[in-house]
């Protein structure tokens, strides 16, 4: 089974020795302070700078044991599974570094989708093969038919900015497909607001499956720049070859340890909750307005709407200080906007705002 995987990745991958830092040949687990450090020239001194676990003057290990150790609880997948990555962002730019070769393969993606996944592909001279979303689901004919000419399937479930869930008869369709010939990834940034929907739980069946997840929507960490690619062993293997020696600052994998804990996580709870909660009154007043033509299902923290006032509601919002997202450039989307879920006030001032003035 990791052979067929593995036989994916760019020919030059599969030997290649990834570079030995001196962490990761000797890892510090969080501790420096047993043995005497002379292995990666660092400076012995404190600095200004102590974290409550070590100090700032060692690299952080390649993979830091305790922020790992607590995804891997949280997301209840082995540790040997999962990669932290700076967001999920540098999970989708890593696996086409590892899968596609320049000017030669190619990623598939499901428009309309989240941009990152063509701006990567192209960033790395990989092309992108589209096969639409038909009713905002997966057309699985179509991406089966495409499945010879693709490394790599770039699927969003909830999806971005079309808000729902990908039907999970039709991921399986696609992975029972895909064995053998393609990467299969779920894009997962949104899933702790429909977390019982994760395809994480059928990493195991699927050799060439693989989750994207962030800290930065539900654990509200954006600015941290930490996310999961959870895999199969044969997969982060690669993928390890590929990413730089410490992608996870010190400072980074405290916080998000901290994020991860009982407490950390029991407080995410309490912000989706709210979340889903606004969302569904948001939802209910867009529909009731007349401007608004179609209000789409969402299980995320944001809301995509159709209106006949596009422009007219757009810069009414931005003269008020009110930043919402302008989608209608994208294919399917003409005349959509998006509101991201903010807190019971921001959502009321905008209401106030459109009440009032449209
Ligand atoms: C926000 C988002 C990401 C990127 O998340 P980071 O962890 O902040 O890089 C990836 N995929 C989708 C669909 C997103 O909406």
């Amino acid at each position: 089974m990791s052979n067929k995987v593995t036989q994916l990745a760019r020919a030059e991958l599969i030997d290649m020795v990834p570079y030995q830092s001196a962490r990761r040949l000797q890892a510090g687990e969080g501790v420096f302070n047993e043995k005497i450090w002379l292995n990666a020239n660092e400076s012995p001194g404190d600095g200004h700078y102590q974290l409550n676990s070590q100090c700032v003057n060692r690299y952080p290990d390649f993979q830091p044991k305790n922020l790992i150790s607590a995804y891997s609880d949280y997301a209840a997948i082995s540790e040997q599974n999962i990669l932290a990555t700076r967001g999920a962002d540098e999970g989708i730019e890593l696996l086409i570094r590892t899968f596609c070769e320049s000017y030669k393969d190619n990623i598939l993606i499901c428009p309309p989708t989240y941009g990152m996944y063509a701006i990567s592909a192209e960033n790395h001279g990989a092309g992108v093969i589209e096969v639409p979303l038909a009713n905002w689901q997966l057309n699985v004919p179509d991406i089966i038919e495409k499945l010879p000419l693709c490394k790599l399937l770039f699927l969003c479930s909830p999806g971005n900015p079309t808000g729902n869930l990908l039907a999970q008869q039709d991921l399986i369709a696609v992975l029972e497909a895909s064995e053998g010939k393609a990467i299969v990834v779920v894009d997962e940034a949104y899933i702790e607001f429909a977390p019982e929907h994760t395809m994480a739980k059928f990493i195991e069946q699927y050799p060439h499956l693989v989750v994207l997840r962030t800290l930065s929507k539900a654990f509200a960490l954006a600015g941290l720049r930490c996310g999961f690619t959870l895999a199969n062993t044969p997969v982060i293997e690669l993928l390890s070859k590929v990413i730089a020696p410490y992608p996870i600052a010190a400072p980074v994998a405290e916080i998000a340890s901290h994020a991860l804990d009982a407490q950390g996580i029991m407080e995410m709870e309490y912000r989706v909750n709210d979340s889903n909660q606004l969302r569904k009154s948001l939802a209910t007043w867009l529909n009731q307005q007349t401007w608004c033509t179609g209000v789409f299902p969402s299980d995320a923290n944001f809301v995509l709407f159709r209106t006949s006032k596009k422009n007219k509601v757009f810069d009414l919002l931005l003269k008020h200080n009110i930043l919402i997202r302008d989608q209608s450039k994208q294919q399917q989307l003409a005349d959509c906007l998006r509101i991201s879920i903010g807190s019971e006030q921001e959502l009321d001032a905008l209401k106030a705002i459109l009440e009032k003035e449209l």
